[in-house]
């Protein structure tokens, strides 16, 4: 039996573990820290769970089809709850808008905002259904490997709106800017500025509005195990605390692994037939000879990378007011923060940010009566993270949350835990601190995305955030399973 070595646990690597068990391979997955899931992990203290990761569970279709794949449903393993509303934006003091489950509410909602503006969300729906069923039938298992996977009747009718950006349609047709904010805020989820995001991923605006934002009861950390049992059901052997350091390799090949576990810090080596590295890539090619790799230092500083984040835990000893499950605090210019993310990195005099209050629909989080809190602030990549820099972007948020929501909250606070760059980059590997890969612009798209076959090494293959199609949860699932087609193809042909 063929083996394949996997290096790290996150959703691709998970996923790609699971595809090739059930081909009938030897799977051995390595993870360096003690938990799978990679970005995706829990904090607990004091009775309070924290996703520290993931929060928003969208597009749950792509989610059920890898269980499909297995003969399962995601329901065989966690309960899903529809979110009502979705989301709740807020512009000014007490002045936020809920975004409703029922589309006709959206609609409503539209209407009173801006006269005559549901027709054009209409319209714009429409587009962004007919561009997911082409990016999820036909484009998003793509590898990635030429333009001509593009080519396509779908595509070329649209053409256009790879040539103009959401922001370019969204501001020509609505007045209002708290609607043009709401229409763009899905953008942020690729990681890249609305105004250079092609149109033609309007489909994240249906994903949002039309098949709605969920929450897995108990936290998204349910999926990570359910991933799991599905691996270890198929017989994958999973190795965490096992931090990879070396892929050997002989003649173009990769022979082995070396190793280090811990506790104790053991060193070991572990011969393989393949090797599928789901780290991130720019770390990935660091465990190989400098002319072994696809690309160079300078390709990676030239890339455009998705924000990092600043993120809090937060208990607090009572329900909040005046909030949703998911609430986007956006009284500030998001072009202003956008500029220190992607044109001058550096850190923002006031930013937006995101704060997950998910006791308020899951009571397993949260002692009664107490509600769990996480903040996230978006950052650009490669800056410096201090204690005292995240000390006072949590004062400042609170503060400017106490003043939009209309209650106290500095007082009912009874721990915060912070993570950034620094953690991402220790934890993770990630180049510059980055947490959602690389930013989904024009010219990182699909086959303009690093490749995920090694040019020097046959049986080495990269998955991930980095590679096709791109960040988020079922993103990096489908790169898994992409991963997995290549490697079985080039195994069955020796
Ligand atoms: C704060 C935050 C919020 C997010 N919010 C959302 C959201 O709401 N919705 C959504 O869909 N997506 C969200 N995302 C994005 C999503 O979580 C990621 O795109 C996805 O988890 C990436 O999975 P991956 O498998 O590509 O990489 P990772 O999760 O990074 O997995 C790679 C693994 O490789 C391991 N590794 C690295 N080096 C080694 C080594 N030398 N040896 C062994 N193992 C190694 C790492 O420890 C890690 O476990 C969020 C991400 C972050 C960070």
């Amino acid at each position: 039996m063929k083996r394949v070595a996997i290096i790290g646990g996150g959703f691709s690597g998970l996923s790609a573990a699971c595809y090739l068990a059930k081909e009938g391979y030897s799977v051995t997955l390595f993870e360096k820290n003690s938990t799978i899931g990679g970005r995706a992990r829990f904090l607990k203290r004091d009775g309070f769970t924290f996703d520290t990761g993931p929060t928003f569970y969208w597009m749950p279709d792509i989610i059920e089809k890898f269980f499909n794949d297995f003969g399962k449903k995601a329901s065989d393993y966690y309960e899903l709850i529809r979110l009502d509303p979705g989301y709740e934006i807020y512009f000014g003091e007490k002045d936020s808008v809920k975004i409703s489950s029922d589309i006709e509410k959206i609609f409503e909602t539209f209407e009173e905002i801006e006269s005559g503006s549901s027709k054009y969300l209409r319209k714009y729906l429409k587009q962004g259904e007919y561009n997911y069923r082409v990016a999820i039938d036909k484009v998003i298992e793509k590898p990635g490997k030429s333009p001509f996977e593009l080519i396509m009747p779908e595509t070329i009718s649209r053409v256009s709106q790879f040539f103009t950006s959401i922001s370019a349609d969204v501001r020509a047709n609505l007045k209002s800017e708290k609607l043009r904010e709401i229409l763009e805020f899905p953008v942020l989820f690729l990681g890249a500025k609305p105004s250079k995001t092609p149109l033609f991923y309007c489909f994240m605006n249906y994903a949002d509005m039309i098949l709605g934002t969920w929450h897995v009861k108990g936290g998204i950390y349910k999926l990570v195990e359910a991933m799991e049992s599905v691996a270890k059901e198929y017989g994958v052997t999973i190795v965490a605390n096992c931090h990879i350091d070396k892929i050997v390799t002989t003649n173009g090949k990769a022979t082995s692994l070396k190793h280090t576990s811990q506790p104790g810090g053991v060193k070991s080596e572990t011969e393989t037939d393949f090797v599928i590295s789901s780290a991130d890539y720019h770390f990935s090619e660091t465990l190989l000879e400098e002319r072994e790799r696809n690309y160079s230092q300078k390709y990676w500083q030239k890339k455009v990378f998705a924000p990092s984040a600043l993120l809090y835990f937060v208990g607090f000893d009572k329900k909040l007011k005046n909030i949703s499950h998911h609430t986007l605090f956006f009284d500030s210019s998001f072009k202003e923060h956008a500029e220190t993310i992607y044109d001058t990195p550096r850190w923002p005099d006031k930013p937006l940010f995101y704060g997950s209050f998910p006791s308020i629909n899951d009571s397993t989080l949260a002692p009664d009566g107490k509600e769990c809190g996480v903040f996230l602030i978006p950052v650009a990549t490669g800056i410096k993270d201090t204690p005292e820099l995240r000390e006072n972007y949590f004062l400042q948020i609170i503060s400017r949350m106490e003043k939009l929501t209309g209650d106290s909250i500095f007082e009912h606070i009874l721990f915060k835990e912070s993570y950034s760059l620094n953690n991402f980059t220790q934890d993770f590997h990630a180049y510059k601190g980055n947490a959602y890969g690389l930013s989904n612009i024009l010219t990182q798209t699909a086959f303009l995305k690093p490749k995920m076959e090694n040019r020097h090494i046959s049986n080495l293959i990269y998955a991930g955030q980095l590679t096709v199609p791109g960040p988020g949860v079922p993103p990096s699932i489908v790169s898994g399973k992409i991963a997995s087609v290549l490697t079985h193809k080039k195994l069955k042909n020796g």
